[in-house]
């Protein structure tokens, strides 16, 4: 059985590597011929935990392989799964120039029977659109099927994602090629919701949607609580009990960021937009969050006035812990704020800080530590729930800045915890501590 995976970013890494691992012959191709060259030495270009340790043990037992010849891989796979990026267009449609262009690259060399397996996050009717592009290209006598199974896979977690999928979403038009696929799920033993192609397709983007909503809402809620008094981590608390509700996505905090909901909750939106539908509530999923993601900024011009010349902090970088991924970050855009009122800006994030670098270049200080970040700060923003800041001391606030004044939009800390270290501590949907 030779599998192949076309696009090794996280989602195409992670998913060529678990194969390998449960002992599938695996090549994994890309265009970007650096990040082929370092892979084959086994050096992982992304930060997935576990991700470079299995790598190198799927290449030394030689069920892993990597490449940029596409003609060589499509001469030989039974299997070939897509996972090029889907990036958002400028007018939140998804763009799928990438996986056109890998399509055509396999159409134009595909010369044996092949199942093409879409798992990169598309638009409803795009692999019914691939299938029919494939018949126009392959010139030889081949059969090809395509099969659409989307990633569920978090950033961060991904190995374990993995093996422990909720479940593996298979849709097909032709049963049995769907159970093909399904069939190399088993080792996995997860459960598999096998389904037609478009409403695959759709349970993706719901899903997304769906989680996205649920930030949303308790951002919302958390807004209120500030208006009333009360306290979100109580009111999340007291609704996550309820079995119907479940606990997960009910952390109040900055608005969700990431190289997922943000584009898929806007493709979703733009989607239902070209049907002639008005999805009324995913429009204000998406409002909300922006709305959310610079609350932080605000909350501190409206205590601080004016920034300008102001030693900053921001802790945190990646759009949530365990991950170096900035894409749609609240971080990114709070610091582009700052840049603007010519703030004085040091950032920490124990992963993150190279790509943050390649965006800001010399206008920022890139801080090795919590503790050379905040030194002589005015104010921190505190933007990731990292471990290395959700479990530093409070007392260094207290030593290492001017008069320390902390914005938390992750809710890291206990009111109790902030006034005993003698904080001003703005934090989200809870009362100040002063
Ligand atoms: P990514 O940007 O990290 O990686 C994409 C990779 O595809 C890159 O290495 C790029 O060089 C390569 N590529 C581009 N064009 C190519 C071509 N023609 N041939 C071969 N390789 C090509 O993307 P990602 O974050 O892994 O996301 C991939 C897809 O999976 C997207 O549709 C995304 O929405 C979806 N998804 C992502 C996640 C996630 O957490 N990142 C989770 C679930 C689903």
């Amino acid at each position: 059985m030779e599998i192949t995976v076309v696009g090794t970013g996280y989602v195409g890494l992670v998913t060529g590597v678990c194969f390998a691992e449960v002992g599938y012959n695996v090549t994994c191709f890309d265009i970007d011929v650096n990040k082929i060259g370092r892979l084959a030495e086994g050096r992982c270009p992304i930060y997935e935990p576990g991700l470079e340790e299995m790598l190198q043990k799927n290449l030394a037992e030689g069920r892993l392989h990597f490449t940029s010849d596409s003609k060589a891989v499509c001469s030989k796979s039974d299997y070939i799964f897509i996972t090029v990026g889907t990036p958002e267009n400028e007018d939140g449609s998804a763009n799928l120039e990438y996986l056109e262009a890998a399509v055509a690259d396999i159409g134009a060399n595909l010369c044996k029977d092949a199942v093409i397996v879409i798992k990169s996050t598309v638009p409803v009717g795009t692999n019914e659109r691939i299938y029919k592009m494939l018949q126009d290209i392959i010139h030889c006598d081949v059969q090809v099927k395509v099969i659409s199974n989307p990633e569920f896979l978090r950033e961060g977690s991904g190995i374990r994602d993995t093996f422990h999928a909720d479940r593996i979403v298979i849709g097909a038009d032709d049963y049995e090629a769907g159970r093909a696929v399904a069939r190399l799920y088993e080792p996995f033993e997860r459960p598999v919701v096998q389904t037609d192609i478009r409403s695959a397709e759709l349970i993706k983007y719901a899903s997304n949607a769906f989680l996205a909503t649920k930030i949303s809402f308790i951002n919302e809620i958390a807004n209120l609580c500030e208006h009333t008094g009360a306290n979100i981590e109580d009111v999340a608390k007291g609704m996550g009990m309820d079995q119907r509700i479940g606990s997960q996505f009910l952390k109040a905090g900055i608005g969700y960021g990431g190289s997922c909901f943000p584009k898929d909750t806007k493709a979703l939106e733009k989607m239902t937009e070209d049907y002639g539908y008005d999805f009324k509530i995913l429009r204000s999923v998406i409002e909300v969050n922006s709305r959310q993601k610079q609350q932080l900024f605000y909350k501190a011009k409206e205590m601080l006035g004016s920034l300008r010349g102001k030693r900053v902090a921001v802790l945190g970088s990646a759009f949530k812990p365990h991950t170096d991924d900035i894409r749609e970050a609240p971080s990114i855009e709070l610091i582009a704020q700052l840049i603007e009122e010519q703030a004085d800006i040091s950032v920490y994030d124990p992963a993150a800080t190279e790509k943050v670098e390649e965006l800001f270049g010399s206008r920022l200080y890139y801080a090795e530590t919590v503790d050379a970040a905040i030194k002589g700060a005015d104010i921190v923003f505190i933007m990731t729930e990292w471990p290395e800041i959700t479990q530093y001391d409070l007392a260094r606030f207290r030593l290492f800045m001017r008069e320390p004044v902390i914005f938390d939009g992750r809710n890291c800390y206990s009111l109790v915890e902030a006034e005993s270290a003698g904080l001003t501590y703005v934090s989200v949907g809870r009362m100040s501590v002063n």
